[in-house]
């Protein structure tokens, strides 16, 4: 059976789901999105990613057709039309079909789609063994430019972040804000780990401020970890004990090698095992592993 897209309150196989090659969203990334998962039926944090999603609108001046609720209601459609359970969503908000130029105006109506598919697994060793990445030479966006806080269909910056990742066979780089301080990864944001205090950089330093982040800050107070946010330069990525990135497919994963130098011993630290462990009982709402 073909999964159903949901497109502006309509169900369409897969196969069939387009939208215009005038819309803004292919033509000059002009939308919002997000990426949402679910467990074992339930949505996880969907206030939060719908807030972002609504904020990210708001700042673009993109007005969503939609209230949040229809747009929850509108998921849960979805996922329960496909027969799925444990799912990612991707929520799309494009500009709508336009004319030629960039002018938003030409747009008279957004297009909403709803994607629910499976959740792509990473393998099991990369999170007891960590990923390797290395230093974009690419700067995120300054904050005066259309804001990283944003998140819009506009991922070029990130995307030539991603190859040099590649192009250097390592899984992700890092990247920089404009003051050469340390932003996020490409699409997760990074943590580090130094004689027992976790930290991760402000929203002020050029990142996408994500769901999986807030959920680690407040599971690592409630874990008594001291949790701080703070600007965080290049070397003390390379002077951690423990560094480990966050995103909502990803969920926490260690890094053990920046720009080739090992990073604690070189496998997944205790600090990080414990706020992984603690996230996953956490989105199953298994309350056990908490205590
Ligand atoms: N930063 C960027 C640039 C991202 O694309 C993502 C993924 N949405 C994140 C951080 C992580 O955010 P979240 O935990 O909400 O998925």
């Amino acid at each position: 059976m073909s999964l159903k897209i949901w497109i502006d309150g309509n169900l369409i196989d897969k196969e069939n789901a387009t939208v215009s090659v005038y819309d803004h969203g292919l033509l000059y990334g002009d939308g919002v999105f997000e990426g949402i998962r679910a467990y074992g039926g339930r949505i996880f944090e969907n206030k939060q990613h719908l807030d972002r999603l609504y904020n990210s609108a708001k700042a673009i001046k993109l007005a969503i057709p939609y209230t949040p609720q229809q747009v929850e209601e509108a998921m849960i459609s979805t996922m329960k039309i496909n027969h799925l359970s444990d799912c990612y969503f991707r929520v799309i908000v494009t500009r709508g079909p336009g004319d030629l130029g960039i002018d938003p105006r030409k747009s008279k109506k957004p297009v909403t789609i709803i994607i629910a598919d499976q959740v792509g697994v990473y393998p099991k060793e990369l999170y007891e063994n960590g990923i390797s990445v290395i230093s974009s030479s690419y700067v995120r966006q300054h904050p005066n430019a259309c804001s990283p806080r944003v998140k819009s269909l506009n991922y070029l910056n990130n995307i030539v972040g991603k190859m040099e990742a590649n192009d250097a066979g390592v899984q992700d780089a890092v990247m920089y804000n404009h003051e050469g301080n340390v932003s996020e990864m490409t699409a997760a944001n990074v943590f580090v780990v130094r004689e027992g205090v976790v930290m991760t950089p402000t929203t002020s330093c050029g990142i996408l401020e994500g769901v999986t982040r807030n959920t680690i800050i407040k599971l690592g107070v409630k874990l008594s970890l001291p949790v701080i946010e703070k600007r965080l330069q290049r070397i003390d990525l390379y002077i951690s004990d423990e560094m480990f990135v966050t995103g909502t497919g990803a969920e926490v994963v260690p890094v053990t090698k920046v720009d080739g130098r090992v990073i604690g011993s070189g496998v997944c630290g205790p600090i990080t095992e414990k706020l992984m462990d603690a996230f996953h009982a956490h989105v199953r709402d298994d309350r056990s592993l908490l205590v």
